[in-house]
């Protein structure tokens, strides 16, 4: 039985036991404070235990003696509930009258004339060392209508056990009510979830693998056995972790469910999936593609493990869904970092052919520009395309969007206009929680990164300018067009920068979200990041087709990228409102969109 503290003010009671031998049965007795000396505890947030063993045939329930403590007295237990237990002993095996019964380390009893025992709590001795300072607790409710914040991987949570000392004052937990804005950290991302797999794989090929084959000049037919065993090992273990992720979506469907997946025991932080991944089928597309089984010294790679998650992606969306929103990123994904989409680029035919299926494109890139013309420098091949075509109806021409500057400037097609792009207003896209954005704080958490940027040119030497603009910051190389900076020196801007941006006092608050990446030759700080554009994207598609309000859904959308894992990672951050795809160069997109393609066509057929 536990008597919190709160409870504690009561009057002083003394309970008989019931049983006919109650003179030998224990009482237990707590020590209260008087309400008249106006004197208050700390609120139990600790609770010391006792044991009281119990003799053979005493009353389950443990009767209970309360008394008063002078005003003069330190608050009982210091200031802990406490928590009396019993243990029954067993009764003897020939009867007696007198039962007697050994008192705990911490407990003692005394017979006193009246016939009831009391049991005497000995308190552990008050600590003289330095109090542990106490530790300040925030337990935050979201009300219902906060909107789901975007984390790389959304609702992973994070678990810490804290030790709190006793009689800490004042209270140590405080309650607040509002909508989160932080994301847990530490939650699996895509990068690891692809080291994972290939731990797996490396196992099979470290057994089964057969390099000395090439010395001992292995028959044709051993060496196809031997690829076929690889074959049939790593296609197992893939099937394996794709019952593993079915277990999970389960899991993650049944917020009944209080238990931990099986994926979940084994890596804590992982986080939703947004469809299930067949990845036995899309290793066996890969193999066929990349002879990952016939290989006898390279092990399956992490290269190979990312384009066998992309092709169970692929087989996803379109096999347990239909594909409604494509988003791509630009440098990197559409076309050479820091070129422009030309004319003559294989991967404009294959965006047509998405229109023409009446998928929705979105370009969200981190490109920020404030007007049509650069936009169109970019992207002309595309547009030139889309507007001169006869493929496309209006309607389909009028599904690709530009989303710019992660989630800052949206455009629309627009025949009629000289750059065929329109500048859409943002109260006509903004989302609620984006409206909220307050111009100081955005400009605040620029001014704050700003100056971070210039201190890093200065203290790592960079052959860099800053570059500021309306909602980004960044630095470039300086001249652009003979300059590196060091891939270490821009990972070590981007690390340095989103560290002081969290520890302002415009990021701590969280009131803006901000990403801040390596883009390969630059390093940029942009407000929002592509979760929010390509959001706003669904959102914008979804108000004018059947998947209403909230807009298309996540299992419907798809955005292909090549930031997942450098510093920043922008295009990972999309990974919380939809699907992804993670390729290394515009002609891995060229090769994803055949994929997709041809697994769309095998749908429709
Ligand atoms: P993305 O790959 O399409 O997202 O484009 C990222 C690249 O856009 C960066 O690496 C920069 O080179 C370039 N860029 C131009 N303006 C901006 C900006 O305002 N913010 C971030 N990146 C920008
Ligand atoms: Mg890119």
């Amino acid at each position: 039985m536990k008597f919190a503290l709160s409870a504690l003010l009561g009057l002083a009671s003394l309970v008989l036991a019931q049983d006919p031998n109650a003179a030998a049965c224990p009482t237990a007795t707590r020590t209260i404070q008087n309400r008249g000396c106006n004197k208050s505890c700390a609120f139990s947030d600790c609770t010391l235990q006792t044991t009281i063993q119990k003799p053979c045939n005493c009353p389950s329930a443990l009767p209970t003696a309360t008394l008063i403590a002078p005003c003069e007295a330190d608050c009982p237990y210091q200031g802990c509930a406490i928590d009396f237990r019993t243990a029954a002993l067993p009764c003897p095996t020939t009867p007696s009258t007198t039962r007697r019964w050994t008192s705990t380390t911490s407990t003692s009893t005394t017979k006193k004339p009246t016939g009831v025992i009391t049991s005497v709590i000995t308190l552990p001795p008050k600590s003289t060392s330095t109090p542990l300072p106490c530790p300040k607790v925030t337990s935050t409710t979201s009300p219902a209508g906060c909107e789901a914040i975007r984390c790389p991987v959304p609702t992973c949570r994070a678990t810490s056990t804290m030790v709190v000392p006793c009689g800490c004052e004042p209270k140590t937990v405080l309650f607040v009510t509002g909508c989160a804005t932080a994301c847990a950290e530490g939650c699996l991302t895509r990068t690891q979830t692809a080291k994972w797999i290939k731990g797996l794989l490396a196992v099979p090929f470290v057994l089964y693998s057969q390099p000395h084959g090439v010395f001992e000049g292995q028959s044709t037919t051993s060496l196809t056995q031997t690829g076929e065993e690889a074959h049939r090992r790593y296609s197992e273990i893939l099937r394996d972790v794709e019952l593993m992720i079915d277990d999970h979506i389960i899991h993650q469907n049944d917020p009944e469910n209080p238990f931990p997946s099986k994926l979940k025991l084994l890596v804590p932080s992982i986080g939703p999936f947004f469809t299930r991944l067949p990845l036995e089928a899309a290793f066996k597309f890969q193999d066929r593609k990349r002879y990952i089984s016939s290989r006898r010294f390279v092990s399956p790679s992490f290269n190979d493990v990312r384009l066998i998650l992309n092709s169970a992606q692929m087989m996803a969306v379109t096999t347990y869904g239909t594909l409604q929103l494509a988003t791509f990123d630009g440098d990197v994904t559409l076309y050479d970092d820091g070129e422009s989409l030309e004319p003559t680029s294989p991967i404009i035919p294959r965006l047509i052919d998405l229109l023409r299926k009446n998928v929705k494109i979105g370009i969200v890139t981190a490109a920020g520009y404030t007007t049509a013309d650069k936009y169109y420098a970019r992207l002309h091949g595309l547009l030139d395309v889309i507007a001169n075509t006869a493929e496309l109806t209006p309607t389909q021409k009028q599904s690709l969007i530009i989303m710019g500057g992660e989630a800052n400037y949206l455009f629309e097609f627009s025949p009629s206009s000289p750059h065929l792009l329109a500048a859409v207003p943002r109260e006509r896209w903004l989302t609620p929680e984006m409206a909220n954005w307050d111009q100081r704080d955005i400009a605040q958490l620029l001014d704050v990164a700003e100056a971070a940027l210039r201190d890093c040119i200065k203290r790592l030497n960079l052959p860099a300018t800053l570059m500021r603009k309306d909602r980004a910051v960044g630095i470039i190389p300086d001249p652009p067009e003979t300059t590196r900076i060091p891939r270490e020196s821009l990972e070590e801007t981007v690390l340095v920068v989103q560290k002081i941006l969290e520890l302002s006092s415009a990021g701590r608050h969280r009131r803006v979200p901000f990403c801040a990446f390596n883009g390969g030759r630059d390093v940029f700080v942009d407000i929002g990041d592509k979760s929010w554009g390509v959001n706003v994207c669904q959102r914008w598609f979804g108000a004018s087709s059947s998947s209403g309000e909230g807009g298309i859904k996540g299992d419907n959308t798809l955005h292909v990228g090549d930031q997942f894992l450098s510093a920043g990672a922008n295009d990972f951050r999309a990974r919380s409102v939809g699907t992804t795809a993670w390729i290394a160069s515009p002609a891995e997109t060229v090769d994803l969109l055949d994929e997709l393609a041809e697994l769309m066509g095998k749908k429709m057929s």
